[in-house]
C-alpha cells in the first residue's frame, strides 16, 4: 500500500536509498509487485508510460495543412477576386467547394495517419513485471511508478527505476548519457549527493537497452517525468519524415503547379489582349489552374503506403517505417538468418555423442504434440554410460529452458529458448527432469550465451546425493565430493579453444591432436547431415574460482540437433529468385549445417559458402567481390552483418536483413530494409527495424516484397490516370475557346470532376490487386525513374484522347447551336476518367485477364460516377448549382458507351507493348 504522500518525487534520489527502504518508499513488495487496484490508481495518478508524440500530425494540423495547399489559395484567390467583382454567387460557389476539398482531403488524411497510428500501436512493447504475486507481460504504456519490473538481454528500459536485483545487469545508455561503453548495474546505494546520470549504476533509465544478464528493477518514474521524458519536451517539433516517392511527387506536384499557373496566366493575358471580359477570362484562367493542380498526388502516395501498410500486417509484416513500403519493391538481395527463418526452429535432439559411442535418438525423441512423457523406459539401458548421463545433465543443467508439468500427470512440455529446450526434453526422456536436478545441482552462477563466443557457462553447488553419485561414477575416487562443477555448453569449434581434456571410457585423458581431430570429424559428420551441433565440457571447481570457469575444462560430447526446414519457404525462395531477388543465408551455425539446409532449401545447387573466420581475413576489396556470389555466410557475428550489408550496398544492392538479438541492431539500421524476428526477436531489434515478421517467416519477406512493388504499381497507376486526365481536362479549357467555345467548363465543374476522378476512381486505383507476373519482373533499380518504361509518351496520348473528345463533341454541338453543349462535354470528360480508370487498373495484362469486376472499389466508384453525374444533369437543384441542362437520355447512355473508346485505347496500347516487348530486342 502506498503511504500517504509517497510520492515518487523526481527529487527523490533514489540511488542513495537502499533496495529495501526504496521499495517502501513507493508502496510495494519486491517479490509480489503491486495489486491490480494499486495499479489503476496510479496508472490514474501519474498517467501512462508515454512520451508525448512528437512530430504526429493531429487532426488538427491535418486540417491546417489541407487549408494552406495551393489549390485552396487558388480558389480562395479566385473567390476574392469574384467577389469584388461583384459576382458573389461564383465566390460563395468557389468557396463551398474549397471546404468540400478540404473535407475530402482532410478525410483522406485522416484516415491514412489512424492507419499509421493503429501500426504505431501494435509496435509497443510488452514488458515482464510481477504483480500480484506473479509474472505477468503487460504492455509498456500500463507501467506505474512502484513496479517491480525484470528485464533481461534485448529489452528496452520501458521506464526509469533502481535497480534491486542485478545479475550481470549491464546496460548501454549512449542515447541518454553518450556512453558508448555499457555499465554494468549493481544494487548497493551510492552516497547522497548529486551524480550525474552515467554514474547512477544502480538506476536504469528510459531510452536506454539491457545488453546482458538479468535483474529486477524498480519504476521510480514513469512517462514524461522520466529522464528521457524531460528531453523529449525540448525536442517535440520534429517533422515527421517523408519517403523517397513521396517528396519526388511532391516536387513533380510543385513542378506542375508553376506550370499549370503560367499557363492559366498566359491564357489570361491572351484573352484580355484579345479583348474578351476580363471576368470571363478571369474564371477560365481559374478554371485551367484548378484543372491542372495535381492537389490528390502527395495525398494518395500517403494512403496508398498507409493502407498499403495495413495489407503487409494482414500477411504477418508489421511495417515500423512507412518508407520501408516503397523500399521493399526495389529489394534485391534478402540476407536471411537460419534458425527459425528458414527452418522451423522446432529443434528435437537426435543424437548423442561422447568419445567413440553414437547414439541415434531419432525414433524415440520426435514428437508431435507438446507434452511427453518423462522417462522412456525403452531409453533407460542406453544411458548406462557416464558419459551420456553426465552429457544429458549437463545439457539440461546448463540451460534456461524449463520444463512445464502438466497439472496431475507425469506429462511435461518445455518452455524457453528451442535449442535448449530440445536438450531439457531430451534429459527427461530418459528421466532427468531438470526442476529434480536443480535440487541436487543448484545454479550458483552463469555467463550467458552470446553469439560471439558461441558458448554459455553455469557454476553448480554439488549436493552429494545419489544423482551426483550416479552421474560422476565414471571419474572414479572422490568424484563425488568436489564442491562445485562448471559446465559449458555451446559450439564445438568455440569449446575447442577452452577445453584441453576429454572424458574417455577410460578416464580423463589429455586433448591430444588425436582426440582433437577425432572429435572434429563426428562433430563434422552430423552438420553435414544438417544437424546443429550443440558441445557440452565440465570440470570440478570451487567458490572463489568464478573468474576461470571458460577455461581447463573436460569435453564430454555433443548432441546433434535436427531443426527442419519450412515447408513454405522452399516456394518463396524459388519466388524470390524469379523476382530478380538473391537469398542469401546468414548463420551463426556450422558451415556444414548451414550448406546442407540452404541446398534442402533450394538457395543453390551448390552454395558458396563463407564463414566468419574466413570473413575476418578478406580485405574490405575481397568482401565486396565476395559478397557477390555467395550464398551462404556461416559461423559469422553480428559484426559480420554489418560488413556484409555495406559490402552489398556497395555493390548497388538494395539489402534487407533479418535479425533478432541486440547486436543485430546495427546491422538492422544500416540495411535498406531492416526486417526484425517478431517472436524471438529482442525489443532492441525490433526498435532498429523498419519492419517486423510477425511469424518469423521468411516467407513473409517475399509476401512484403509482393505487396511493396503492388503499391509502387498503384501509385503509378494512379499517377498516369490522374494527370492523363488533367491534361484532357486542360486542354479543352485551353483549346476550347480557340474553336469559339467561351469558357468550356466551369471551375466548379473541373472541381466536381476532380472530385469523381481522383476522389472515387483514383482511389480505387490504390487498391487494385497485384498484376500477374509482378513476382517475375525485376526490381524496381532505385535510380529508376519514376516515369520509367514510356509513361510520359502513355500518359500525353491518353491526355490527348480525353481532350479530343470533348474538344469534338462540344465543337459539333455548339456549332450547331445546341445549347447542351457545355453539359455534353462535361459528361463526357466524366465518362472518359470512368473508362480511363478501367483501363489503367492494368499496366502490362488486358483487363479482361485480372477479370473486369476484380476490383470491387473501381466498380462501386463507377457506378456512383455514373449516378451523381446523372443528379448533376437532371436535378434541378443541382442543375442550378452546377449550370447545366438535361441532356437527352438517349445521348447520356451513347456518351457512357462511346467514351468507352479511351478503355479500347489503353487496352491496344498494352497490346502493342506486349508485341514489342516479345521480339528480340535490335531486331
Ligand atoms: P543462428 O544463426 O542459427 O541463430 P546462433 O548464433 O543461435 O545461430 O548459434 C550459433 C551456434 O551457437 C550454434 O551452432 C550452437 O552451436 C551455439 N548455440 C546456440 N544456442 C546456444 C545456447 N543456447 N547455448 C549454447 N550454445 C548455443
Ligand atoms: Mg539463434
Amino acid at each position: 500500500m502506498t503511504e500517504p504522500g509517497a510520492k515518487p518525487a523526481q527529487e527523490t534520489r533514489w540511488y542513495a536509498l537502499p533496495t529495501d527502504e526504496a521499495v517502501k518508499r513507493l508502496g510495494t513488495e519486491p517479490e509480489a509487485g503491486l495489486a491490480d487496484e494499486d495499479v489503476r490508481r496510479r496508472l490514474d495518478e501519474y498517467g501512462t508510460n508515454e512520451l508525448i508524440e512528437a512530430g504526429r500530425k493531429g487532426p488538427w494540423r491535418i486540417l491546417r495543412d489541407q487549408l494552406i495547399s495551393t489549390m485552396v489559395l487558388v480558389l480562395i484567390a479566385a473567390a476574392l477576386v469574384s467577389a469584388l467583382i461583384g459576382s458573389f454567387k461564383d465566390a460563395g460557389a468557389i468557396l463551398a467547394i474549397v471546404v468540400l476539398n478540404a473535407v475530402l482531403g482532410f478525410v483522406q488524411e485522416y484516415r491514412a495517419e489512424q492507419a499509421m497510428a493503429a501500426l504505431r500501436r501494435l509496435s509497443v512493447p510488452s514488458v515482464r513485471v510481477r504483480r500480484n504475486g506473479r509474472t505477468v507481460e503487460v504492455s509498456s504504456p500500463e507501467l506505474v511508478p512502484g513496479d517491480i519490473l525484470l528485464l533481461e538481454d534485448g529489452n528496452l528500459v520501458p521506464a526509469d527505476g533502481r535497480v534491486i536485483r542485478s545479475s550481470s545487469l549491464r546496460v548501454q545508455e549512449a542515447a541518454l548519457t553518450g556512453e558508448s561503453e555499457t555499465v554494468e548495474k549493481s544494487v548497493e546505494p551510492l552516497e547522497n549527493g548529486d551524480i550525474a546520470l552515467g554514474d547512477r549504476v544502480n538506476m536504469v533509465y528510459r531510452g536506454t537497452y539491457v545488453t546482458y544478464g538479468h535483474g529486477s528493477v524498480l519504476v521510480t518514474a514513469t512517462g514524461m517525468q522520466t529522464e528521457l521524458g524531460r528531453i523529449a519536451e525540448l525536442i517535440q517539433n520534429v517533422e515527421s519524415e517523408q519517403t523517397p516517392l513521396q517528396r519526388r511527387l511532391a516536387e513533380l506536384g510543385k513542378g506542375l503547379v508553376v506550370l499549370s499557373l503560367a499557363v492559366a496566366a498566359l491564357v489570361f493575358l491572351l484573352g484580355w489582349w484579345r479583348g474578351e471580359p476580363l471576368s470571363l477570362m478571369f474564371m477560365t484562367a481559374v478554371s485551367i489552374a484548378v484543372a491542372a493542380i495535381p492537389e490528390g498526388l502527395p495525398a494518395v502516395v500517403t494512403i496508398a503506403l498507409a493502407l498499403g501498410a495495413q495489407r503487409m500486417l494482414r500477411r504477418k509484416a508489421l511495417i515500423r517505417k512507412l518508407p520501408a513500403v516503397e523500399t521493399l519493391g526495389s529489394v534485391t538481395v534478402v540476407c536471411s538468418d537460419k534458425t527459425g527463418t528458414l527452418t522451423e526452429n522446432r529443434m528435437t535432439v537426435t543424437m548423442l555423442d561422447v568419445s567413440s559411442r553414437r547414439i541415434d535418438l531419432a525414433e524415440h525423441l520426435s514428437h508431435d504434440e507438446p507434452f511427453f512423457d518423462r522417462d522412456a523406459p525403452e531409453l533407460r539401458p542406453v544411458a548406462e554410460s557416464a558419459q551420456l548421463q553426465l552429457l544429458l545433465v549437463a545439457g539440461s543443467l546448463c540451460n534456461d529452458a524449463e520444463l512445464e508439468q502438466r497439472k496431475g500427470s507425469e506429462r511435461f512440455r518445455a518452455m524457453g529458448d528451442p535449442t535448449e529446450a530440445a536438450l531439457v526434453v531430451a534429459a527427461a526422456r530418459f528421466g532427468w527432469v531438470k526442476a529434480e536436478l536443480e535440487k541436487d545441482f543448484p545454479r550458483c552462477g552463469d555467463i550467458p550465451f552470446d553469439s560471439e563466443r558461441k558458448r554459455m557457462a553455469t557454476v553448480h553447488e554439488v549436493r552429494s546425493s545419489e544423482t551426483a553419485g550416479t552421474v560422476f561414477s565414471g571419474i572414479g575416487e572422490s568424484a563425488a565430493d568436489f564442491e562445485r562443477m562448471a559446465l559449458v555448453k555451446g559450439a564445438v569449434d568455440s569449446l575447442l579453444t577452452v577445453v584441453d581434456r576429454v572424458w574417455t571410457e577410460e578416464g580423463v585423458v589429455a586433448l591430444d591432436e588425436e582426440w582433437r581431430g577425432r572429435i572434429q570429424e563426428a562433430h563434422e559428420s552430423l552438420a553435414a547431415q544438417g544437424l546443429r551441433v550443440l558441445g557440452v565440457a565440465w570440470k570440478p571447481t570451487e567458490a572463489g574460482k568464478e573468474e576461470d570457469i571458460e577455461s581447463e575444462l573436460i569435453f564430454v560430447g555433443f548432441f546433434g540437433i535436427v531443426d527442419p526446414p519450412r515447408e513454405e519457404v522452399r516456394a518463396a525462395i524459388a519466388r524470390s529468385r524469379s523476382a530478380g531477388i538473391r537469398p542469401i543465408m546468414i548463420t551463426g551455425d556450422h558451415p556444414l549445417t548451414a550448406r546442407y539446409i540452404a541446398r534442402q532449401l533450394g538457395i543453390a545447387e551448390d552454395p558458396e559458402t563463407l564463414s566468419g573466420r574466413e570473413l575476418d581475413a578478406f580485405s574490405a576489396d575481397e568482401l565486396d567481390e565476395a559478397v557477390e556470389s555467395t550464398a551462404v555466410f556461416a559461423r559469422v557475428t553480428p559484426e559480420h552483418k554489418l560488413r556484409i550489408v555495406e559490402a552489398l550496398q556497395k555493390s548497388g544492392q538494395v539489402v534487407a536483413m533479418t535479425g533478432d538479438g541486440v547486436n543485430d541492431a546495427p546491422a538492422l539500421r544500416r540495411a535498406d530494409i531492416g526486417v526484425a524476428m517478431g517472436i524471438t526477436g529482442t525489443d532492441v531489434a525490433k526498435e532498429a527495424a523498419d519492419m517486423v515478421l510477425l511469424d518469423d517467416n521468411f516467407t513473409t519477406i517475399v509476401a512484403a516484397v509482393e505487396e511493396g512493388r503492388t503499391i509502387y504499381d498503384n501509385i503509378r497507376k494512379f499517377v498516369k490516370f490522374s494527370i492523363a486526365g488533367n491534361l484532357g481536362k486542360i486542354l479543352f479549357v485551353v483549346a476550347g475557346p480557340l474553336l469559339g467555345m467561351p469558357l468550356p467548363l466551369l471551375p466548379l465543374q473541373i472541381l466536381w470532376l476532380n472530385l469523381l476522378t481522383d476522389g472515387l476512381l483514383g482511389l480505387g486505383l490504390s487498391v487494385e490487386k497485384s498484376e500477374p507476373g509482378i513476382m517475375e519482373r525485376k526490381p524496381v533499380s532505385r535510380g529508376q525513374s519514376f516515369f520509367a518504361g514510356g509513361m510520359i509518351g502513355q500518359i500525353v496520348r491518353t491526355g490527348l484522347l480525353i481532350g479530343v473528345i470533348p474538344l469534338a463533341a462540344g465543337w459539333w454541338l455548339y456549332s450547331d447551336g445546341d445549347e447542351n453543349w457545355q453539359t455534353a462535354a462535361f459528361t463526357l470528360l466524366a465518362f472518359s476518367q470512368l473508362w480511363q480508370s478501367v483501363g489503367v487498373r492494368a499496366s502490362r495484362h488486358s483487363v479482361f485477364r485480372l477479370g473486369l469486376f476484380s476490383n470491387r472499389a473501381i466498380l462501386f466508384a463507377g457506378l456512383a460516377v455514373i449516378v451523381l453525374q446523372a443528379a448533376v444533369v437532371y436535378l434541378p437543384a443541382l442543375q442550378n448549382v452546377f449550370s447545366t441542362r438535361a441532356l437527352p437520355p438517349e445521348f447520356f447512355v451513347l456518351s457512357l458507351v462511346g467514351t468507352s473508346v479511351v478503355f479500347w485505347f489503353l487496352e491496344a496500347g498494352k497490346r502493342l507493348r506486349r508485341r514489342g516487348r516479345s521480339t528480340p530486342a535490335g531486331s
